[in-house]
C-alpha cells in the first residue's frame, strides 16, 4: 500500500506550515528541525496504523463467526491490543469472539493477520531477527 500523491502534499505542507510557525518565535537549528519532524512523522505511523487495524477489524468482522468446532461463536466484546510496530508501541481494537459450546475465546483479527498481541509485529520482528 502507499500513499496518494495529493494525500502526502497536503501533509508536506501541513506539516511544513506547523513547523514554520514555530519557527517565528523560536530558534531552532537544522538537527532540532530533523529530530522533531522524525518524532512527528513517528507519531503519525503509530496513530495511523493503530487507527487502521482497529478499522480493519471493524469492516471484516460481524457479531456471528464460524468456531472450528462447527458450532457459531459470537461476538463478547471490542479489545484493546497493543504492538511493537516499526513506530513503537501502537494500540488497536478488535473483536473478541467466545463459542458457548466448546469454550473457545479468541480474536478473528489477530488469527488472521498473525498478530500477537504484547508482541512486535511481523514487519518489527523481521528488522529484529
Ligand atoms: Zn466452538
Amino acid at each position: 500500500m502507499k500513499c496518494s500523491i495529493e494525500t502526502l502534499s497536503k501533509m508536506t505542507a501541513l506539516l511544513v506550515a506547523d513547523f514554520e510557525e514555530q519557527m517565528k518565535t523560536s530558534t531552532s537549528t537544522s538537527v532540532e528541525i530533523e529530530q522533531g519532524l522524525r518524532e512527528t512523522l513517528q507519531r503519525i505511523g503509530q496513530e495511523s496504523l493503530g487507527q487502521l487495524l482497529t478499522l480493519k477489524d471493524e469492516h471484516n468482522q460481524t457479531t456471528q463467526e464460524a468456531c472450528s468446532c462447527s458450532q457459531s461463536a459470537r461476538r463478547i466484546s471490542r479489545r484493546e491490543g497493543k504492538l511493537l510496530s516499526v513506530f513503537g508501541w501502537i494500540t488497536y481494537r478488535r473483536s473478541y469472539y467466545g463459542c458457548a459450546h466448546c469454550h473457545r475465546y479468541w480474536y478473528v483479527l489477530d488469527e488472521e493477520e498473525n498478530l500477537r498481541a504484547g508482541s512486535a509485529s511481523a514487519v518489527m520482528s523481521r528488522l529484529l531477527a
